[in-house]
Formats: structure tokens, C-alpha cells, sequence
């Protein structure tokens, strides 16, 4: 199952081999509670979780995974860890991921999950909109929940040379938007196009 649908990833646009590996290899079944969608898992679907939120589509977090230009070690922050499936993904890829979740049941969930599977990745509870100081500065930033702007705490996390990927926008549908952080500072953004994502809040939930 997860090898079709790599190949239905591969149809619809994704060609890095890294990332085309760790779908092939994260068992997404894993990441999601409700029996009734798990059967579901290697659709090409979000499906819901715990605290009213989402599990990504397939594509989006393939979409965004190849987005970031990642190489092995790099050190990434996420906003919005969710079911932990696109941090597995980045995990898996070889980066050094730092995901950031405002909900703490599934902030607590989620580390248990990962840390059982086996993933190294650091989790914490808190609010996305203020990075994570202390393990700054970032190769890359990914945001997975929709942004009505771009956090400027990300931005000044972000190393020189660095890349975000940001869904940006209030309301049911947002614009990717990558950022590069030039050498000099300077912010490129390019639009990537139209996603779906939760919203992005403010502070941390209970
Ligand atoms: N990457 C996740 C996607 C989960 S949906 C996955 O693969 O499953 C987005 C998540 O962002 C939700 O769990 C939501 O609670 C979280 N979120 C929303 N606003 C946030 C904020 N300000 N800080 C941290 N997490 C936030």
C-alpha cells in the first residue's frame, strides 16, 4: 500500500528520492487513532486526530518535505507537530527535527508514538508563534498549520541560507509561500500555491 502510493505521489509531481524513500518507509497507519480511518492511511487523504486536527495529506507533506531542500543533519523546526507524521517523514529523511505542538494531549501522544517507533526527534509543548529560541538558529522552518502572516520569530530563526515553508493565510485555504533567507539577510518569498490547512493559533492550549 505504501508503495502505490508513492507512486501516486510520483504521478502527481514529487520526484525527490529522499522524500519518495521516507513515505515508502514511515508507516503512516501508525499516526492515526480512529480505526475507522485507519484502514484508510494510504489514501491520499487528511484524516482527523485527536484535539479536532488533521493528519496532513500525503502530498501536502511531500509537497512541503521536498519544498525544503533538506540534506542529512540538517536542523529543522516544525510548527504543528500534530500526529508526528510529517516530522516522522523529515526524521526519516535525516534531519534533526524540533516540532513544536500547542495542544499538550497531543503533544504527549505524539512524543510516546515516536519515541516507540523509534524516531530521534525532540517535541515540545508550546506556542509555535515563538520558534524555539533556545535551539536556534534553524536550516529550515516548516509550518503545518495555516498562518494568517508569517511568524517574524521563525524568520529570525531561520539561518542565513535558509529555507521556510509556510502555508499563509486566514480562512479555508492558504498560499504556500517558501522563503529564502539570503546570505545577506535579504527574505525572497516565491508562492507555491494553494493548500488547506487547521489554523495556526495563538499561545498554547491546555
Ligand atoms: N504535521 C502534522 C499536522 C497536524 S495539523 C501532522 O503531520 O500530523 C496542525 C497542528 O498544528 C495541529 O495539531 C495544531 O494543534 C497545531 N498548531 C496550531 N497552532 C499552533 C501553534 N501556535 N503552535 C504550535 N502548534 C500549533
Amino acid at each position: 500500500m505504501r508503495r502505490k502510493l508513492v507512486e501516486e505521489l510520483k504521478g502527481k509531481g514529487i520526484r525527490e528520492e529522499a522524500v519518495l524513500t521516507a513515505i515508502g518507509t514511515v508507516p503512516r497507519h501508525l499516526f492515526i487513532d480512529d480505526s475507522a480511518f485507519q484502514s484508510r492511511a494510504y489514501e491520499d487523504t487528511a484524516f482527523p486526530i485527536p484535539c479536532g486536527q488533521t493528519i496532513s495529506q500525503p502530498y501536502t507533506v511531500a509537497f512541503q518535505s521536498e519544498l525544503l531542500q533538506l540534506t542529512r543533519g540538517m536542523k529543522v523546526l516544525e510548527v504543528g507537530t500534530g500526529s508526528g507524521y510529517q516530522c516522522a517523514v523529515l526524521s526519516a529523511m535525516g534531519a534533526r527535527v524540533f516540532s513544536i505542538e500547542r495542544h499538550r494531549p497531543l503533544y504527549l501522544q505524539t512524543k510516546a508514538r515516536l519515541a516507540a517507533l523509534g524516531y530521534r526527534a525532540s517535541l515540545y509543548h508550546g506556542d509555535g508563534y515563538l520558534g524555539l529560541e533556545r535551539e536556534a538558529p534553524f536550516d529550515r522552518v516548516i509550518v503545518t498549520c495555516g498562518a494568517p502572516m508569517v511568524p517574524a520569530a521563525l524568520l529570525a530563526q531561520l539561518k542565513a541560507g535558509g529555507r521556510a515553508v509556510i502555508p499563509v493565510g486566514e480562512g479555508e485555504v492558504q498560499r504556500m509561500v517558501l522563503i529564502q533567507k539570503e546570505m545577506d539577510g535579504r527574505l525572497v518569498q516565491a508562492d507555491q500555491g494553494v493548500f488547506r490547512f487547521v489554523p495556526m493559533l495563538a499561545d498554547k492550549a491546555s
